[in-house]
């Protein structure tokens, strides 16, 4: 098994060593068989692509390292205000080719790897994705940092080092099926332990008080945050700043030996065990009370270790300066909650404050209120998280001794100024005493405590003011504002399709539009212009080519590059309506059986392509998911028909996946009940990838639509504001369902999918009201709607002079979407930090 490339030669010399920042192909050739040699994590006498993969990876992350070292000790010197990003999720996809993107060196890497008898592609993709996340919220974080570092703003992300992260999922002829996600099975290049930086994190145990009328959290479980961290490199700048993901891990003295010695094994090690436990997976079920306990044990890990971290880092900074006050701390610190999940910071902040540095309740309340800011994600009320005061006195004794505290004088504070909200304190307080199940609501007790509170949409910022939180707007209107998400053009134009990119850096004569996304617009002048639309199509058409091999590649299915190229991807959930989709495309497959040979010819061949993870307990989504693939399987068999219409499903939708499926997209489907979707951000990688939408007037679809243009949308459906009245006369027996709604149902149950029972499914969209039916998401509403607007996309598609027009359009219009112009906002409007780069 000895590799007989000649680039690689176990038995030469010690190369050399380059520098970490070698600019030549043959210094970094040098450094990365350097790495293959002494820093080897497989048999030293292989160099095929998974070993190359690792050697090149070290290779650029020791010039990450560099840069990561100076940009620290830049920020330490200059001692600004830092912002401190808390999210449970990042979906960080994979890193190569990004820090080689962001560094600017793919050439010279891609050159070094030649020398050495490798192909960059091959090596890039050998990468696993670093799958910490769910979705949206995750990769939203992920997008964030991106441009935090490129923007140079001093600036951390935590989170936490799941073992497996989020689920694979794997497609059978029973549905989906989930597997662990070993991402770490054969070792992260793109983490770095550091064994200095541990914090003891309590759980359980009591209060007590001491002496002087303090109180003191003690007994219970111990266990250590241990940091890893993730650099993430800024695009064309020498800035690179830190993703701080948590271990837990027990303590050596923990293991029982003298058990152990005795034969108890399981019970030696159950302290090890425990703590493994916390980090082993993204959101753990939480049907039981295990469950429940685990999953706030992972929240409250993030938050104790990061907030040990950040008053840390306060302090050191502060020693040697002389004297210096807590109230200064808001001023060197901002904590952005990236949505409930992390928000035992707010009574962990006041207790590290109070308990440990002595300060007391009013002067902790003023340095959390001012540090801590709020981003709302859902206004779903099955999604606003709970969690029953029970457990949380368990494991949370001294927390929740602060949270009804800060409860107690919210109350009195209403009682004594707003007495007519008195009305409203059961909704608008922080624990809801139902005696039946008394609960902690999270996200009021963020608003009650958060300097700033925001929505991620324009549409979802207003319903979050008029609705969800309208008393407490009437109490502090200026703590609300909107940041509509964004997503960074460097992964998600600049990287994933470099076809398109050339011809837009042509055309505008610079690259600059890549850290300025608004110099997109540029492009409108030349929407119309016979040789741009011949390379755009030319481009589109290069990535639909590698959609459909790796669709070939991975699902055995052989798809028409020529067909329209429709994709609907994300979680699979009732409010996003994959099911929608599906009938729509039951419906016309029964068309496509009806009409002659001759009239087929006159229809628009589609492709319609979905994906997305549905939540193992979630017994509806995984019916969706097994509905689709029996689809497939019947209309991608049928040899009348799979000319003219073929329905894929792709498995295992992450963030690599999503980098081949929206570059090769041509329609995209965002069809949320109106209402229900915060923002989305997958409608912004599609439209600024060139891909039409067809969509609700829902989350940032009301504002890509208003930037591209009204007559580059395929708009359907009820509006939000119509969606209360529309519920309401379903429930009274008013709806009158399309007869092509009906077709579409009667159909799956005639058994033209097989002979799965779709009952319960159907059911959903049936009835008036009562428990999973009566159509809560309006499918039924909609479904007339939506088929029109198909039919506007059939005939536009037809006109490839027009199709081409919207498809630049979409991609001109897209430049308020970058995550730079979000975070700049954030910056600016809440953390109020500036950019600190490296001279
Ligand atoms: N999952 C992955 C892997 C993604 O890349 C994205 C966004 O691009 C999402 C989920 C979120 O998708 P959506 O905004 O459609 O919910």
């Amino acid at each position: 098994e000895v590799n007989d490339s000649p680039a690689y030669d176990v038995s030469a010399k010690i190369p050399a060593v380059a520098h970490p920042l070698a600019e030549k192909p043959a210094e970094i050739a040098s450094n990365i068989s350097y790495h293959a040699k002494f820093s080897p994590h497989f048999s030293p006498f292989k160099f095929e692509p998974e070993q190359a993969y690792h050697a090149t990876a070290e290779s650029v992350r020791d010039r990450l390292v560099q840069q990561w070292n100076e940009t620290y000790r830049h920020f330490h010197k200059v001692d600004p205000k830092q912002t401190y990003y808390l999210s449970m999720e990042y979906l960080q996809g994979r890193a190569l080719t990004n820090a080689i993107g962001n560094l600017n060196i793919q050439d010279a890497y891609g050159d070094a790897l030649k020398k050495l008898g490798h192909e960059l592609e091959d090596i890039a993709e050998q990468e696993k994705d670093a799958a910490l996340g769910n979705g949206g919220l995750g990769r939203l974080a992920s997008c964030f940092l991106d441009s935090m570092a490129t923007l140079n703003l001093p600036a951390w992300g935590y989170g936490l080092r799941y073992k497996y992260g989020l689920f694979k999922q794997r497609i059978t002829k029973e549905g989906q099926v989930e597997s662990a996600e070993d991402w770490l099975e054969k070792f992260s290049p793109w983490e770095v332990v550091r064994h200095d930086i541990v914090y003891p994190v309590r759980f359980f145990g009591h209060v007590e008080v001491n002496p002087d009328g303090s109180r003191k959290w003690v007994c219970g479980e111990v266990v250590q945050a241990l940091a890893y961290d993730v650099p993430i490199p800024g695009y064309k700048t020498k800035n690179t700043i830190s993703l701080r993901l948590w271990e837990a891990k027990a303590c050596a003295e923990d293991f029982n030996l003298f058990q152990f010695n005795d034969g108890q094994y399981e019970a030696a090690a159950q302290l090890h065990s425990q703590a493994q436990q916390i980090c082993a997976v993204l959101y753990p079920g939480d049907a039981t009370e295990n469950g429940k306990l685990l999953r706030l044990k992972q929240q409250f890990f993030l938050c104790s270790a990061s907030l040990q971290d950040i008053i840390f880092r306060f302090k050191e900074r502060k020693l040697g300066k002389g004297s210096w006050q807590w109230s200064e701390f808001p001023s060197k610190v901002a904590v952005q909650l990236n949505d409930t999940h992390p928000t035992l910071s707010i009574p962990e902040l006041m207790r590290l404050l109070m308990d440990h540095e002595g300060l007391g309740w009013d002067e902790a309340w003023d340095v959390t209120t001012r540090t801590i800011a709020y981003t709302n994600h859902t206004v779903l009320p099955e999604a606003l998280e709970k969690w029953s005061l029970a457990v949380m006195r368990k494991l949370l004794p001294r927390h929740m001794e602060i949270i009804e505290e800060i409860d107690k004088r919210f109350i009195a504070m209403i009682r004594k100024t707003r007495t007519d909200l008195e009305s409203r304190l059961s909704s608008i307080c922080i624990v809801d005493d139902n005696p039946q199940k008394p609960v902690v609501r999270m996200a009021n007790l963020c608003v009650v405590s958060a300097h700033t509170v925001n929505g991620v949409a324009q549409l979802h910022s207003d319903i979050l003011k008029s609705e969800l939180f309208a008393d407490y707007v009437s109490i502090w209107p200026k703590k609300f504002q909107n940041k509509t998400n964004g997503i960074t053009p460097r992964r998600w134009l600049r990287f994933c399709s470099p076809e398109l990119s050339s011809i837009i850096t042509k055309r505008l004569r610079s690259e600059q539009w890549v850290t300025n996304l608004d110099l997109l617009a540029g492009l409108r002048q030349f929407a119309d212009d016979a040789d741009f639309q011949a390379e755009w199509f030319a481009a589109k058409m290069a990535n639909k080519q590698r959609l459909a091999q790796y669709i070939e590649r991975v699902t055995g299915e052989s798809i028409d590059p020529h067909s329209l190229f429709d994709i609907q991807v994300k979680r699979i959930h009732e409010y996003k309506r994959q099911l929608l989709n599906i009938l729509g495309a039951i419906y016309r497959y029964k068309k496509l059986k009806e009409m002659s040979a001759e009239e087929r010819k006159n229809t628009t061949p589609r492709t319609i392509m979905f994906g997305g993870k549905a939540f193992a307990t979630y017994t509806n989504a995984k019916r969706i998911v097994k509905l689709v693939n029996d689809v497939g399987a019947v209309v991608n068999n049928d040899p009348d028909i799979n000319r003219y219409l073929k329905v894929v499903f792709v498995p295992n939708y992450n963030v690599s996946v999503a980098e081949i499926l929206i570059p090769g997209s041509e329609l995209s489907q965002h069809i949320s009940t109106a209402g229900m979707e915060a923002s989305g951000t997958s409608n912004m990688k599609f439209a600024l990838n060139g891909c039409l939408i067809i969509g609700t007037l829902d989350g940032a679809n009301v504002e890509i639509r208003e930037e591209i243009g009204e007559e580059n949308f395929f708009l359907f459906g009820a509006t939000a504001d119509e969606v209360p009245r529309l519920r309401k006369e379903r429930e009274n027996g008013l709806f009158k369902p399309d007869p092509r709604f009906e077709e579409a149902k009667h159909f799956i149950r005639r058994g033209a999918f097989g002979s799965y029972d779709y009952n319960p499914l159907l059911e959903s969209l049936e009835g008036n009201t009562g428990y999973g039916r009566g159509d809560y998401f309006l499918v039924g509403h909609d479904f007339p709607s939506y088929m029109d607007a198909q039919a506007r996309v059939d005939e536009a598609y037809k006109d490839r002079k027009r199709w081409l027009k919207m498809s630049i359009l979409s991609t001109a219009g897209s430049g308020k979407f970058s995550s730079d112009r979000t975070i700049a906002q954030y910056a600016k409007e809440i953390w109020n930090i500036k950019g600190c780069p490296l001279p």
